[in-house]
């Protein structure tokens, strides 16, 4: 496929920034093709620097959940931004955020707000360590939870392109010999931790994203979360659910009101920013009350809780708070997936499609995944093909087999529709 404008600035792009892209998913490694240069974005279409146009099963990693330049963000955004766009000074917006999220989520008391997803959850990990007096961390291969130092260990996502142990160099082993990491949805591994391994006194807290997104959509297995409440109450340790992703997005109350689990701290990031640069760490009033200035556990930010950001945030907040706005999320969504789901029956393809709410992922060459060491079973040349398959025909879904799709609603039944029948004609022709 031609598109001569983007292969252009995407040369350029390489010659300036390390390839090419400020976040490495962004480059389409191993899909054998230049990566996408968007120019714009209007409800769930994104243009490319060509002129080319695509229905965006991406949403900006899951952050746009009314799609792009939603009139009201933008509406708020920009009264904000007339208002003064920075000040390092606190301001009401961000209060009423606080109060707005603390509303919505039973398990928050308090929160502050930072500008990013790897923020928040690097401060959930001081805070937890600070709060307990313990130092270990334990979290599961294939949970991506931004890309602090600790862990940066067998993470999802993008770094699990990096080697057979997605380890990030530049990380010193000090810092790694603090972090455990285990298989998701083993029950065995943890009860013999915590029954035998003198460590377990020593954990600080557990992070998890309770349903994967970073590795494309796992669920806990029934049970799963309940014993890792359980054990990390029994021994003083906290609970961290790191819902960047699934925040406001699988349930209005998160993975927590889903399934009915209250952790310590949640972690929030994309959908509370509408498109913009915020994030938040969040829970136990106690717990919080250990940041500076109050207590001892010292947190900062320039542009922490910037009001251009929560103002967009809560716009966002105003609309996905109406009533059946999941509900009709999940039609939309179902819609999608009907067909998908049908021809993987009927022609008993060896593959699967998860699902929860709005986000969900189609794996090829597995036919269920509980955990990340079932993922090296994936086909990802059969993902390039079909990744490939889909571009060329206006649909642009995550570069990457392990990664989540989310719909947007501002997706319209007849672009939902086309994209159905595209995907099952490529899975037809398997
Ligand atoms: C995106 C994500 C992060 C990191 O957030 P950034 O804003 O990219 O730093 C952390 N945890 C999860 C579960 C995420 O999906």
């Amino acid at each position: 496929m031609d598109r001569p404008l983007s292969t252009e600035i995407y040369a350029k792009a390489c010659q300036l920034i390390p390839g090419g892209v400020n976040s490495p998913v962004r480059s389409f490694q191993g899909l054998q093709m230049a990566p996408m240069i968007v120019e714009s974005g209007a409800g769930s279409v994104i243009c490319d620097a060509d002129g080319k146009k695509y229905i965006d099963y991406c949403m900006s990693w899951g952050a746009l959940i009314l799609g792009h330049a939603h009139r009201n963000v933008v509406r708020a955004a920009s009264l904000q931004m007339e208002r003064g766009s920075s000040f390092g000074i606190a301001t009401a917006v961000e209060v009423e955020m606080a109060a707005r999220i603390a509303d919505l989520i039973h398990s928050v008391e308090k929160l502050r707000l930072v500008s990013s997803g790897t923020e928040a959850v690097m401060t959930a990990l001081r805070l937890a360590r600070g709060y307990t007096g313990k130092t270990k961390i334990l979290k599961f291969s294939g949970h991506y939870h931004g890309h602090s130092d600790a862990l940066l260990m067998r993470a999802g996502s993008g770094v699990s392109h990096l080697n057979p142990t997605a380890t990030s160099q530049g990380v010193s082993r000090a810092v790694l010999a603090d972090t455990l990491c285990f298989p998701f949805n083993d029950f065995e591994t943890i009860r013999t931790f915590f029954r035998t391994d003198p460590l377990a006194n020593e954990l600080a807290a557990i992070i998890l994203e309770p349903i994967t997104g970073n590795m494309g959509v796992v669920f806990p297995a029934p049970g799963f979360l309940e014993l890792l409440r359980e054990e990390t109450t029994k021994i003083g340790a906290l609970l961290i659910f790191d819902e960047v992703i699934t925040g406001f997005r699988v349930h209005l109350q998160g993975a927590q009101g889903l399934y009915g689990i209250t952790p310590d701290l949640t972690c929030f990031g994309k959908i509370i920013g509408g498109g913009f640069p915020l994030a938040a760490v969040a829970g136990r009033r106690e717990i919080l009350d250990c940041l500076a200035p109050l207590g001892q556990v010292y947190q900062a930010g320039t542009l922490s809780g910037n009001p251009v950001a929560v103002a967009a945030g809560l716009a966002t907040l105003a609309e996905i708070v109406q009533p059946a706005f999941y509900e009709a999320l999940k039609i939309k969504t179902d819609r999608l997936l009907g067909p998908i789901r049908e021809i993987v029956f009927r022609k008993s393809l060896n593959a699967c499609v998860h699902q929860s709410g709005s986000m969900f992922s189609l794996f090829f060459g597995l036919r269920d995944v509980t955990c990340r060491e079932d993922l090296h079973l994936l086909d990802s040349q059969l993902f390039g093909k079909f990744f490939r398959h889909l571009f060329q025909q206006g649909i642009y879904i995550p570069p990457s087999p392990h990664e989540a799709w989310f719909l947007s609603s501002a997706h319209t039944d007849a672009e939902i529709d086309a994209t159905a029948s595209c995907i099952v004609s490529f899975l037809t022709s398997l």
